[in-house]
């Protein structure tokens, strides 16, 4: 199936490795054009040499923290110089820390607003004046699970992400008639360093991992790439009848009939 991506401009947040990075890699093999941000220089630099090396959609890596009020202006500036024009956005950041409700001071609230709230609105109404212009646009933001299923230890994420779920429903109605649609898309467990860091020491990774996966229908825990397929088709004309939905790649883990 052609998507259609070709020589699209797709700015992808959080993208030096894990969800983003596989996002910029899909999006890129389908000959879409990256804008790929995250902090650290080095590893952000071997992302996009990773994703031009496919010879598909060229990577431009810019670094920024989403959490810098002046890192959406310096992306988009960069993008536009770059290729003219955007139309997608992926809204990515790192996780905040889990842990039990009490364990959470409020400036542990407010960073976990600023990282994955607050950058996403911002990001969100930066682009938008682009996408007008453009005549259509897709705005994609990565949550979690745990905003359709219990996660424990989550608070400060489901809480947030929640936010994020509720801007995307608002922003759909609003932004219906410009022909921009805004999904999010919610990752059960899939294997990343994120996921690697909470595995046990003590037992075998291989073990860990089946471990971890038992109470998921499919067994198993996803790979990045499964999630990215769905970011790229929700990226694309193709789904240019989806709008103001929340879908899971959770193999399974959400038990509700929603
Ligand atoms: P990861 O740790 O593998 O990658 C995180 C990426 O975010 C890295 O590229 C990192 O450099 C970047 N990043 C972190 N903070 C940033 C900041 N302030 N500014 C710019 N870039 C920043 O994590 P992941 O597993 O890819 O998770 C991505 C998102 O998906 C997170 O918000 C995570 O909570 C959420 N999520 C992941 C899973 C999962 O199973 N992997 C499940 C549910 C939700």
């Amino acid at each position: 199936m052609d998507l259609q991506l070709q020589g699209k401009t797709a700015l992808v947040l959080a993208a030096s490795k894990g969800l983003g990075k596989a996002c910029a890699m899909a999006l890129a093999a389908e000959g879409a054009n990256v804008v790929i941000g995250a902090r650290n220089q080095d590893t952000l630099r071997a992302a996009a040499d990773e994703i031009n090396a496919l010879g598909k959609g060229i990577a431009v890596p810019v670094p920024i923290d989403v959490r810098e009020p002046e890192a959406a202006e310096k992306f988009i500036k960069t993008a536009i110089k770059h290729f003219g024009k955007i139309d997608i956005l992926v809204n990515n950041a790192g996780g905040p820390p889990f842990g039990k409700f009490e364990t959470f001071d409020d400036t542990a609230w407010a960073q976990a607003f600023e990282l994955n709230l607050l950058s996403t609105v911002r990001f969100s109404r930066q682009v938008l004046p682009y996408m007008r212009t453009t005549g259509s646009g897709r705005i994609i933001n990565i949550v979690s699970l745990s905003v359709k299923t219990y996660l424990e230890n989550s608070v400060l994420s489901t809480s947030i992400r929640m936010g994020v779920v509720g801007m995307a429903k608002m922003l759909s109605n609003e932004l219906g008639p410009d022909n921009i649609t805004v999904n999010n898309v919610a990752p059960g467990l899939i294997l990343t360093d994120r996921v690697k860091d909470t595995l046990p020491k003590t037992v075998d990774f291989e073990e860990a991992l089946a471990q971890r996966a038992k109470d998921i229908p499919l067994k198993r825990i996803g790979r990045p790439e499964e999630l990215a397929a769905l970011v790229t088709f929700l990226a694309s004309p193709l789904a240019g009848y989806i709008t103001g939905a929340t879908i899971q790649v959770d193999g399974g883990a959400v038990k509700g009939p929603y």
